[in-house]
């Protein structure tokens, strides 16, 4: 039974990369029948941020990636919220202290400071572990007293000397390190409150997850998790790993970062996320109009493809095509273009209510209420291949919802004359008894009195399209009319002639 977990730190904003996580993980559960497990790791409440937890379930509703257990979907393992858990994790830390795989140690915070002054490289290790204050360096019945004296202190794992520590990487193949350069991470903080490589271990046993999903930015922690599988004893349990690719800047030059967004120009956080200390509002692609099909359809791509040309995939078929086989090892560059192009091939592909209910408060913003369900879609119809955002539709369509503001007079009142009047009030009277009122039949009774006039087409299409619209762009102007009605069409004709 495979059962997975996206696992972040409610420290702010979700970047792209965590979303890509979590849906790696989500696409890997549902193809297997699975579960996707959303847990929350706050044991560092220094970097805690109120709003964060809610914007990652958020976050992972619009993406529709719903976890089937989480702190507010529930499940037999909870609680989902790590700072719930904290009970859970002494007894482990005692255990491995117990059996020799860790130690207390009692250095103070300004000792510690100390010594990153006197040695600008400091690690604790088995190389400078002897001269430190713990239960390796100190006698034993000092370690007694300062423990029955309530001395403040963590649990460290004492890292071996000199082993190679190997596992089977899903992504990676064969990954192994050397015990000997890796420090003696904290384990348990004074507070009692576990660091993240214990609780993550504790927590992905007693939730019995099979499959790890996780950025590459994980790896160098592996070795200390792998040992602290095996030091619980658990190793015949432990989940299969894959490290995913890491996300570059789009030129390639290392990590894509929380604050290029804002930098580059382009959002890399998934929904606009107001941090509550600072104020500081940074951009998201859901309210830069993304649709969550192609947000999660391009990060599906970004480090995995099926392995032909296919770029558009729905959701159910990235459940069904997923493989962790054709994940690259290799950083992928993400592409705010190729972003861009995915949204506009989903809105031209989507009819969704998704979009609609999107066009529908983008309309409501401007005023425009409760447009005819036939109609708005009619319209979207006319102008979708034109979107590349779904916010740029008041641009593009505002004029099938309201009389043009303005109109482009640049561009037809040089050439204007009596006879172009003429033409005009001529063809308000025609339109007024003209039927059947469709683009076609429009198309070619307009063009034949454009003929008849002996005038050129193009010197009376553009004033008709500057009419309905206000301005030289849009679709079809037949197409236009057409939508628009006969009412509304000549009385926008007849205020062009005003
Ligand atoms: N809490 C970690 C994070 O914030 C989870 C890492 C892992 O998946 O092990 O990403």
């Amino acid at each position: 039974n495979v059962r997975v977990r996206f696992a972040p730190s409610p420290t702010g904003g979700l970047h792209l990369g965590g979303v890509r996580t979590a849906l790696f993980n989500y696409l890997f559960a549902k193809q297997h029948g699975g579960t996707f497990v959303l847990r929350i790791e706050d044991t560092d409440q220094t970097r805690f941020v109120p709003g964060a937890e809610a914007y990652i379930q958020d976050c992972l509703r619009w993406c529709g990636i719903e976890p089937d257990e989480s702190p507010i979907h529930g499940g037999e393992h909870g609680p989902y919220r790590q700072s719930e858990r904290k009970a859970n994790y002494r007894a482990y830390a005692e255990q491995l202290v117990a059996n020799g795989y860790a130690y207390y140690a009692f250095d103070t915070a300004e000792q510690l400071d100390a010594q990153r002054a006197a040695h600008p490289n400091f690690k604790y290790s088995h190389e400078n572990r002897q001269q430190l204050r713990n239960s390796l360096s100190l006698p034993a019945d000092e370690t007694e007293r300062l423990l029955a004296e309530g001395h403040p202190h963590v649990i460290r794992i004492k890292m071996p000397v000199g082993e190679t520590i190997g596992f089977e990487d899903l992504i990676r193949g064969m990954v192994s390190f050397d015990s000997s350069l890796v420090d003696d991470k904290v384990l348990l903080k004074a507070d009692g409150m576990p660091t993240y490589h214990l609780a993550v271990v504790v927590d992905d046993y007693v939730m019995a997850i099979t499959h790890v999903f996780r950025g590459e930015e994980w790896l160098p922690s592996a070795p200390v998790h792998i040992l602290l599988w095996e030091y619980l004893g658990w190793r015949h349990a432990m989940p299969k790993w894959a490290h995913l690719p890491l996300i570059l800047k789009p030129d390639g030059n290392g990590k894509l970062s929380k604050r290029d967004g804002d930098r580059l120009g382009f959002p890399v956080y998934a929904m606009n996320w107001l941090d509550p200390q600072t104020g500081i509002l940074t951009k998201g692609f859901r309210e830069m109009g993304f649709l969550p099909e192609a947000f999660v359809n391009m990060l599906a791509l970004l480090g995995w493809n099926d392995g032909t040309d296919q770029e558009i995939f729905t959701r159910d078929e990235l459940v069904s095509k997923f493989s962790v086989e054709r994940i690259s090892k290799a950083g992928a560059k993400f592409d705010f273009e190729k972003a861009k192009w995915f949204n506009h091939e989903w809105i031209k592909r989507s009819d969704g209510d998704t979009l609609l209910s999107e066009l529908r408060s983008l309309l409501a913003a401007n005023g425009v209420i409760d447009p005819d369900e036939q109609y708005l879609s009619a319209v979207l119809a006319l102008v979708k291949d034109r979107l590349t955002f779904t916010t740029d539709f008041w641009e593009q369509a505002s004029y099938f919802f309201k009389q043009p503001e303005g109109y482009d007079l640049a561009a037809i009142q040089p050439k204007w004359n009596t006879e172009k009047t003429a033409f005009f009030a001529d063809m308000i009277a025609k339109l007024e008894n003209f039927a059947p009122w469709h683009s076609a039949e429009l198309e070619s009774f307009y063009k034949l009195a454009i003929n008849a006039s002996g005038m050129k087409m193009g010197e009376l299409m553009l004033p008709f399209r500057v009419m309905l619209v206000g301005g030289k762009f849009g679709p079809h102007v037949f197409d236009i009319a057409a939508l628009l009605g006969r009412e509304e069409t000549v009385a926008r004709m007849k205020k062009g002639l005003e």
